[in-house]
């Protein structure tokens, strides 16, 4: 298949890039870059499946040829980014998320979008099952992230009423892996940094939220399975093993040998407090939940992270 990654450049981009070459597909990898990077698809450079489109989304998109799918991925997506970039966060889920979907509509392709647990925002029901509808604040500081999700979603069910256009949502709970930034901001990314450099890991308020953290090869193949699933409603894709920030800054300290000491800083606002998947529907729609345990899947993350660290390092 012919398929337009937006954000691949990403994170999650750049392994769902992977994963999509790795089957045979042709892949047009589309970034304008401000969070992603350019290294993350460096060994598909000189591939004849593979075209990179140095582009944002939020501006008109023009793709040559016909395309069987549009997957779009393209947002800030740590909020530490999303504070920084409100303007384009709201852009890219809103524009780009209607750019996204005129150009699937247009080329008859297939459209998924990525969505995200924050469309819960600080949740008062736990687990969340995809038919809960959120507890969001559209003026804090974490609406613009939420809310144009939220937006996005709509559009794209509009799409799919209005213009019977073939639509999937995936609602990602917290991924960790290979290839997050050194400085992305997120807990995982800096609680393994701080640790490998000696620093204190800085644990936000006493460390008593939680989250669930799945490794980004689980969530991958969730990706590929809901996009062979005909099915038009969200579905969560997450780790339903929950844990406290505090023992994700203890495991960590452990897995790296760190004598880093542990602090505590104020809690950034609207912090959700709780945050756990309900993964029935990915189960019984999809046959998919999360295969890898966080000690394994934070093991590979540390040892990526130690061989970037010489270049981290040296900056
Ligand atoms: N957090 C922390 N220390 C850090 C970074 C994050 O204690 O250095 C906390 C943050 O306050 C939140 C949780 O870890 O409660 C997950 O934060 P992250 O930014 O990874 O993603 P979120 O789930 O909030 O979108």
């Amino acid at each position: 298949m012919r398929i337009l990654v937006t954000g691949a450049a990403g994170f999650i981009g750049s392994h769902l890039v992977d994963r999509l070459m790795s089957e045979g597909h042709y892949v047009i990898a589309m970034d304008n870059l401000i969070t992603g990077k350019y290294d993350n698809l460096e060994p598909h450079r000189s591939e004849t499946r593979f075209e990179f489109i140095h582009h944002n989304v939020s501006n008109y998109i023009h793709v040559p040829g016909h395309l069987d799918w549009v997957v779009h991925l393209a947002s800030p997506a740590s909020p530490v980014d999303y504070l920084e970039l409100p303007i384009q966060t709201l852009k890219v889920n809103s524009l780009g998320t209607h750019n996204t979907l005129g150009l699937a509509a247009n080329k008859g392709a297939k459209y998924l979008l990525a969505s995200t647990s924050e469309v819960y925002g600080d949740p008062e029901v736990h687990p969340q099952p995809e038919t809960y509808w959120g507890n969001v604040n559209p003026i804090g500081p974490r609406g613009v992230y939420d809310e144009s999700k939220r937006f996005a979603e709509a559009l794209t069910t509009a799409y799919n009423h209005m213009h019977k256009l073939d639509t999937r949502i995936i609602r990602i709970f917290n991924c960790y892996g290979p290839r997050l930034r050194l400085n992305d901001g997120r807990v995982v990314s800096n609680f393994i940094y701080q640790a490998l450099k000696g620093e204190a890991l800085t644990v936000y308020g006493d460390g008593s939220q939680t989250r669930s953290f799945q490794y980004v090869a689980d969530l991958v193949d969730g990706i590929v399975r809901t996009m062979g699933c005909d099915h038009h409603l969200p579905i969560n894709l997450g780790n339903p093993q929950e844990k406290t920030v505090l023992e994700i800054a203890k495991l960590i300290k452990e897995l790296t040998r760190s004598r880093s000491e542990i602090v505590f800083k104020p809690l950034p606002i609207d912090d959700p407090r709780r945050r756990l998947p309900d993964i029935t529907k990915a189960r019984e729609l999809l046959g998919w939940e999360p295969k890898t345990q966080l000690v394994d899947g934070l093991k590979e993350t540390i040892a990526w992270f130690e061989a970037q660290f010489p270049k981290a390092a040296a900056r």
